[in-house]
């Protein structure tokens, strides 16, 4: 390991501006054409994010030519890393032959069928575009099936950006609060008691298996296990949300646990880096969009099962043998150990968590320092590796991809260590 540096989030903005001007100046203009310059919240970081030139296969190169691993995959969509040649040649045969119709396609009959073979829960799918939705029908669902109202999910989830998935938020309003019961993570005690006198009201419990927004935590197989018999006890659609945690194992996150819920939402990798997610389950609720069926619930959606997005999927899928992904999580396995001996070895205040190929670097989580001190950590520790050249979420969220070689894992995990090592002191100085 090199020496360590001392970077406090003045000094890394500092490099970072030096190496950017061009992203700087296509911010500045951006801001003028879009709120906040951006049109996706998550992308944004200060002082401004880099503008992507190209993406090959492991690696991001950004308008000044400055190259970065990518560690966010756009989210952990990216499975196989950029223009995959599988995935090109598929897309761009799938192009050749028209991009969209408003007639279904036999892709999306063959990714449907990719997807229902691995995920034993899932008996029929719908697509839709975007996560968002998938959630958001899911739900539907689950309160078309029981007649109820209430759903409930957990401290810390993400389930995309629509009103309930959001609820709390401004702009929504209370009567959509009011239906929604927010849960305390991995507590089954405490999920009682939270929801105590009301089972009946709520018609569905959604959950990641493995929380993603929520640094990258699994749940215990325990946990999901009672949360599957107290969901059947009292009739409530159990949603998992595996739309990051199905790049963990062949089956997904539930095959990983043996836990088998009602609906199961899919994105990111099944799109193989197009828009495309999908909700699926038990026929009996799935039928409830049968359009032959009178009463049938209204999915329309242009897009829904693009072909092109749908053609990408499958490559993906098929290239995704149960082989690669022991490999791939055996990396993210190694990665893990190896950054929790370095923290521990090195007396460092951080943590790292994960499953599979996903995991998540924790900052001053351990030592007495406030909520604002740690964010101000992560955020140094973020830009510094960003520097670095390695390309994470701002909240230290990072997924390896297939074509990451052995020797760019050991170089990440030194740059965690020099960089965690770094900022720290840097705080503790300060
Ligand atoms: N659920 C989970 C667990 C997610 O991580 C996300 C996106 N990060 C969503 C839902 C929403 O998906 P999308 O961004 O495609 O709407």
């Amino acid at each position: 390991m090199t020496a360590p540096t001392l970077p406090t989030v003045g000094d890394a903005e500092a490099t970072f501006r030096a190496r950017t001007p061009r992203s700087a100046a296509l911010f500045e203009h951006a801001t003028r054409a879009m709120p906040g310059g951006s049109t996706r919240s998550t992308v944004y970081f200060a002082p401004y994010p880099p503008y992507i030139d190209h993406g090959s296969g492991a690696h991001l190169t950004d308008i000044d030519g400055n190259v970065y691993l990518d560690l966010l995959n756009n989210y952990t969509s990216l499975i196989l890393g950029h223009a995959h040649p599988d995935v090109v040649a598929a897309v761009v045969a799938q192009v050749g032959r028209g991009s969209a119709f408003g007639a279904p396609t036999g892709v999306e009959v063959a990714l449907a069928d990719e997807i229902e073979s691995r995920v034993q829960s899932v008996d029929e799918l719908r697509f839709t575009n975007s996560g968002t939705e998938a959630t958001m029908f899911a739900l539907r669902l689950a309160r078309a099936a029981t007649g109820r109202a209430v759903i409930a999910k957990f401290e810390g989830a993400y389930h995309g950006t629509h009103d309930y998935a959001l609820a709390g938020s401004r702009g929504i309003p209370e009567a959509v609060n009011a239906l929604v019961v927010e849960l305390p993570w991995d507590d089954m005690a405490g999920v009682r008691e939270r929801l105590a006198g009301r089972e009946r009201e709520l018609a569905a419990i959604i959950i990641e298996p493995v929380q993603g927004a929520g640094g990258v935590r699994p749940a215990t197989p325990g946990f999901l296990a009672e949360l599957r018999a107290f969901t059947e006890r009292h009739g409530i659609i159990l949603v998992f949300d595996e739309i990051i945690c199905f790049r963990i194992g062949y089956h997904g996150a539930q095959g990983e646990v043996g836990v088998t819920p009602d609906l199961t939402t899919f994105g990111k990798i099944v799109g193989g880096g197009y828009a495309l997610a999908a909700f699926g389950g038990r026929a009996d609720l799935m039928d409830l969009l049968d359009v032959r069926r009178p009463g049938a619930i209204v999915h329309g959606g242009t897009f829904n099962g693009n072909p092109v997005a749908a053609a990408a999927g499958l490559a993906t899928l098929r290239h995704l043998t149960p082989a690669r992904f022991e490999e791939l999580n055996a990396r993210g396995a190694a990665l893990r150990v190896a950054l929790a001996e370095g923290f521990t070895r090195a007396g460092l205040d951080a943590a790292v968590t994960g499953a599979g190929s996903l995991f998540h670097v924790h900052l001053g989580g351990v030592g007495s320092r406030s909520a604002a001190c740690q964010a101000s950590l992560q955020q140094a520790f973020h830009l510094s590796m960003i520097n670095d050249g390695y390309y994470l979420a701002p909240r230290g969220m990072g997924a390896l991809s297939t074509p990451m070689t052995r020797a760019e894992i050991d170089g990440l995990a030194d740059a965690v260590l020099r960089n965690v090592q770094g900022v720290l002191a840097g705080a503790d100085r300060g």
